[in-house]
């Protein structure tokens, strides 16, 4: 699976510059060779945003294929300007989560029957089915797990958060994701060519200039996708918090694989196999005794661990 940046602009832009975003959001299905999964409604409206919205996943089902359903009926909420968590083990859905919320693919499966339940998904009570794309990705900020660079600048590539800012946001954000310093370390600094014919970034490069790139865009919506797994536990430390001061009064959706960057969130989520299997604050997760409990007492001992192997 591919995952992917799509033109995340900023908001009350105007329509030249809307124009440009699609015709970045083509270029990029372009050169991913990858057809649109969704298309706009033909009444589609652009969303209507407070500062914050808040999110709900309504009794979500989902499948990628006809006969494998992903998510058996999904609901929570993320009330306005609060973090909801999604955490359990690799495969549960928790990226299908993410994917949904951007819309690269729509509620429900393939070839199923008009009468059978999808669920739906709201911003601000909208049916994200029933808005323009384009509307609903200049609101959402997504980090995800694997980022694909353009075959351009790394200047570019921050910039393509928000076209309309100039180099000095660009380096300010690129400080705030910690990736400044490398890249001014580059011979030719924020004008090196990365991507597929550039200079090859590791993953955790490539997390900081997606992390920066949203940053800079600073949308009403953040989506964190292990935002950060890529990074060794001392720059994970450090843009963690980074990550925490931006996301203060956004309508945030974090997937963490480190329980650590969860404990404040407003609610968690356990996610198991397409299912939610438990959900509370963590100090609620934890007095219950049961999956999140076990999964964070078996992570405080890596964490041990890990830290004793860095002293050592
Ligand atoms: P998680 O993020 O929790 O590890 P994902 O949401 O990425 O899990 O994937 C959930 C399930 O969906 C997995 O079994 C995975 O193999 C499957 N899956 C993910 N992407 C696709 C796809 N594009 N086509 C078919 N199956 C997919
Ligand atoms: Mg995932």
């Amino acid at each position: 699976m591919i995952q992917l940046y799509i033109p995340l602009n900023f908001l009350g832009v105007l329509y030249r510059e809307i124009k440009q975003s699609l015709t970045d959001l083509d270029k990029m299905f372009a050169l991913l060779d990858k057809e649109r999964e969704v298309a706009d409604a033909p009444d589609a409206q652009p969303l209507r945003l407070d500062a914050a919205p808040d999110i709900r996943f309504e009794d979500v089902r989902f499948g990628y294929e006809r006969d494998r359903d992903i998510l058996h009926g999904v609901s929570f909420t993320i009330p306005a300007g609060k973090t909801v968590a999604v955490v359990g083990p690799s495969g549960a859905g928790k990226s299908t989560l993410a994917r949904l919320l951007y819309r690269f693919y729509d509620v429900g499966r393939p070839g199923a029957g008009p009468h059978e339940p999808t669920g739906r998904i709201t911003i601000a009570g909208q049916d994200i089915r029933h808005v323009t794309q384009d509307s609903l990705r200049r609101a959402i900020g997504i980090v995800p797990q694997d980022t694909v660079l353009f075959n351009d600048t790394i200047e570019y590539n921050i910039l393509y958060g928000r076209p309309d800012a100039g180099h000095d946001e660009a380096v300010r954000a690129a400080r705030a994701a910690h990736i400044h310093d490398f890249i001014a370390r580059l011979p030719k600094g924020y004008q090196t060519l990365v991507g597929e014919r550039g200079l090859k970034l590791s993953g955790g490069e490539k997390q900081r200039v997606a992390i920066a790139r949203t940053l800079l865009k600073d949308p009403p919506i953040l989506i964190f996708d292990e935002a950060t797994s890529a990074l060794d536990s001392a720059n994970e430390r450090a843009i963690q918090a980074e990550l925490r001061q931006v996301a203060r009064d956004k309508t945030t959706l974090v997937i963490a694989h480190r329980l650590s960057t969860v404990v404040d969130a407003h609610e968690i989520i356990v996610l198991e196999q397409g299912r939610v299997v438990e959900r509370g604050t963590h100090a609620e997760l934890l007095a219950a005794g049961g999956r999140y409990a076990q999964m964070w007492a078996l992570q405080q001992n890596t964490a041990e661990q890990e830290d004793g192997h860095q002293v050592a």
